[in-house]
């Protein structure tokens, strides 16, 4: 086995101006970018520090004790936080998901949560505001997230054998609390149960250490009314010494549940969906509600970038249009400078407008030369 070289690097040197262009852009909500595609998903990630290192993501070689992680003062308060959405709402944007790092590491975060769920859409709709959590603090916190108004969960699992679990979250956190915190959202409402507003579960397959796992984790959530979906894993950020052969690919994913479960494929629910549908069927072959649905998500085996539609926002308030562009543009600049709403809006248009971004398509034709390479950011600092 070739042995991995972890390179260390702060993409949080390098960053973009965002600036105003001369011409405004009004928000209307009808921005597309360079591709013609929408704005209309924006990820928001409130803090950089977890309490996992998912060897996926936050490496414990890397995020070790002397990791630099945000001050306070770096990071976009609850305010800042709003203020931007707003503007991404005027734009288009109709469902925010906070992640992170562990978003429930965020203090107070359900005071965020109320003030996201209190903006609308242009035609007045409430926003699809999500969140997506390891789950270890979800069992205390259910109940509280759903009062501020957050309206479903996602839940990162990425396997039921407890040795599996604690090994792969690499601080050996029990499985058993993170399933007690599934049971609490799901008590508290916490996902309506509707297609695409069910709570939903996320399991990142790695080939050699949970493929094991998938079946029975099918088995555990079928007919539960929770959506499990299978990542496959990415060569995201610059820290976790992906490797191809350690990928995969969702076909097999399906086939092996096939086997055992008969499925069948489900048309999206919306557009842009990042996740395939497959549904379990009943003895005539026909899709079972009652039985519920799977997906998988094929960002290494099957680009989806024609439809991507979703920006994010980094901790520190730096804008990024691909979960692979090695570098964001500074909006806190410009809220800590003093700019207009409109000024901000007019920013975040012309950003939107020169976006081409479509890492996933080209991925198989970029070398270490041309591609982002190490500069890559951080999931855990833009979030996943
Ligand atoms: N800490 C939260 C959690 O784990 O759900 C939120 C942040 S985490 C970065 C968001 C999602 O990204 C998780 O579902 C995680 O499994 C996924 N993820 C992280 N690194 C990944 C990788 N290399 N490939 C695929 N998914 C990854
Ligand atoms: Fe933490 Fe989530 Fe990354 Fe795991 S995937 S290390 S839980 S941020
Ligand atoms: Fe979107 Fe970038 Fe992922 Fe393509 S690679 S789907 S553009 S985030």
């Amino acid at each position: 086995m070739s042995e991995r070289v972890i390179p260390l690097v702060d993409q949080r040197i390098a960053s973009l101006a965002a600036p105003v262009p001369a011409q405004p852009i009004v928000a209307d909500g009808l921005l597309s970018d360079a591709l013609g595609r929408p704005l209309s998903d924006l990820r928001i990630s409130v803090t950089d520090r977890c309490n996992f290192r998912c060897n996926y993501c936050m490496p414990k070689e890397v995020f070790d004790k002397d990791y630099p992680y945000l001050p306070h003062g770096a990071l976009l308060s609850f305010e800042e936080i709003t203020r931007t959405a707003k503007l991404f709402v005027a734009h288009g944007v109709r469902k925010i998901r906070l992640t992170g790092g562990e978003p429930l590491l965020r203090k107070n975060i359900e005071v965020l949560i109320e003030q996201l769920a209190a903006l609308r859409t242009p035609d007045g709709q409430p926003l699809d505001l999500t969140l997506t959590t390891n789950g270890s603090l979800l069992a205390r916190k259910a109940k509280s997230l759903k009062a501020a108004g957050l309206k479903r969960v996602t839940v990162s699992l990425d396997g039921l054998d407890d040795a599996v679990f604690r090994a792969m979250n690499d601080v050996d956190f029990p499985v058993a609390d993170v399933l007690e915190g599934i049971e609490a959202a799901r008590a508290a409402g916490l996902g309506s149960g509707e297609p695409g507003h069910s709570l939903k579960i996320n399991m990142v397959v790695k080939r050699g250490t949970n493929e094991h796992e998938i079946l029975r984790m099918a088995r555990h959530f079928r007919g539960t009314g929770i959506v499990l979906r299978f990542i496959e894993y990415m060569d995201v950020g610059a820290t976790n010494g992906w490797r191809m052969d350690e990928v995969l690919p969702s076909a097999d994913v399906v086939k092996m549940i096939r086997a055992e479960l008969p499925l069948v494929q489900l048309d999206p629910s919306v557009p842009g969906e990042t996740a395939e549908r497959w549904g379990y069927a009943d003895a005539r072959g026909r899709h079972d509600p009652a039985l519920g649905e799977i997906g998988v998500i094929s960002s290494v085996t099957q680009a989806f970038c024609r439809d991507c539609n979703r920006a994010r926002l980094s901790t520190e308030g730096k804008l990024y249009l691909c979960l692979f562009a090695g570098q964001g543009y500074d909006l806190r600049a410009l809220i800590r400078g003093g700019a207009s709403d409109e000024d901000i809006a007019s920013a975040i248009g012309a950003i939107w407008q020169g976006r081409s971004d479509r890492y996933s398509e080209l991925r198989s034709t970029l070398t270490p030369d041309t591609g982002p390479a190490t500069r890559r950011v951080e999931m855990s600092y833009i979030g996943g």
